[in-house]
């Protein structure tokens, strides 16, 4: 009997395409469901659908059901059934039970206004797409009376050498990439006073548990990847590599999203839908039917992605 060759352990190439289900696809994501699909394809490895609903209230019934199907019909087929967040909460909290039992969470009691004012005091007003870079109110303990109404994780520990915690990462498209997460991004939420899990511990928690070894999806998720790898390293999971791909922009030259109204996708020839796809991922591409468009994409992908 011969002993089996062993390699080195190179994880299987598991790659996903993770919409949310606010609204029907719009082209922005369909470029990036087909780079993710591409990718997984060229690596000979498994795509998967993750359907990412945990903010329900969002979520109008029957939309992942609608995505699932314009997915299909650009010949978009996971290879194993999709998976939906909101059938996976208990991964979250054990998640997050083990941040603090670690003592990496801490309960905050702020509102949005607080919050403001706190930053006001202390001169600072920087803020990230809306979002407010969280001033540490509640970081030492809760003021006094108040009671935790979000979970948050305590970005880096206490302490002058951990103050200034830039975190590094590669890019495959975009390249070095760094972001200091104490001033850009500050303590964020795990879980949110309205009780719904936070999109970046639910985000990590799957593509770990799922064994994802790579993350394509449009460049306007790329600077959640730090507070992305910060979770992956305080839960010890392993890291992806990292693909962001170009966005769409509209007429008005801001990227296309379902938040500035986007239009759903026009399918009514999904070939051209493709075509307009791979475009906007600079790829060349010609055919008829979805196949070949598919086909073409492939090849033209894996020229240009991994030669
Ligand atoms: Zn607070």
């Amino acid at each position: 009997m011969t002993a089996p060759c062993l390699t080195p352990a190179e994880p299987p190439y598991i790659g996903r395409f993770a919409p949310s289900p606010t609204g029907p696809l719009h082209a922005g994501s369909l470029v990036a469901a087909l780079a993710s699909w591409l990718d997984a394809r060229a690596h000979g490895g498994r795509w998967l659908i993750r359907i990412e609903d945990i903010d329900k209230p969002r979520c109008p019934p029957g939309t992942d059901r609608l995505i699932l199907e314009q997915l299909s019909r650009c010949g978009l087929l996971p290879d194993a059934p999709p998976q939906w967040q909101s059938a996976r909460e208990a991964l979250y909290a054990q998640a997050l039970q083990r941040l603090q039992t670690a003592g990496w969470v801490y309960g905050c009691a702020c509102s949005r206004k607080q919050i403001s004012v706190a930053l006001a005091a202390q001169g600072w007003t920087s803020e990230r797409h809306g979002e407010l870079v969280y001033p540490g109110t509640c970081r030492r303990g809760l003021p006094a009376g108040q009671v935790a109404r979000a979970w948050r994780l305590r970005s880096h520990a206490d302490g002058a050498q951990t103050q200034d915690l830039t975190l590094h990462w590669q890019d495959r498209r975009l390249g070095a990439q760094q972001q200091n997460l104490s001033r850009e991004v500050g303590d964020f939420v795990l879980k949110r006073a309205d009780g719904l899990w936070a999109y970046q511990l639910a985000v990590v928690v799957d593509d770990a548990e799922q064994g994802i070894s790579d993350i394509v999806r449009g460049e306007d998720l790329a600077d959640n990847t730090p507070r992305q790898i910060r979770l992956q390293q305080l839960l010890g999971l392993p890291r992806p590599r990292y693909l962001h791909t170009p966005l769409v922009m509209g007429a008005d030259g801001q990227k296309l999203s379902k938040q500035n109204g986007a239009t759903a996708l026009d399918l009514s020839q999904p070939p051209q839908a493709l075509k307009q796809a791979a475009a906007v991922l600079g790829l060349s591409v010609e055919g008829q039917s979805v196949a070949e468009v598919l086909a073409q994409a492939l090849l033209a992908w894996r020229q240009q992605m991994l030669a």
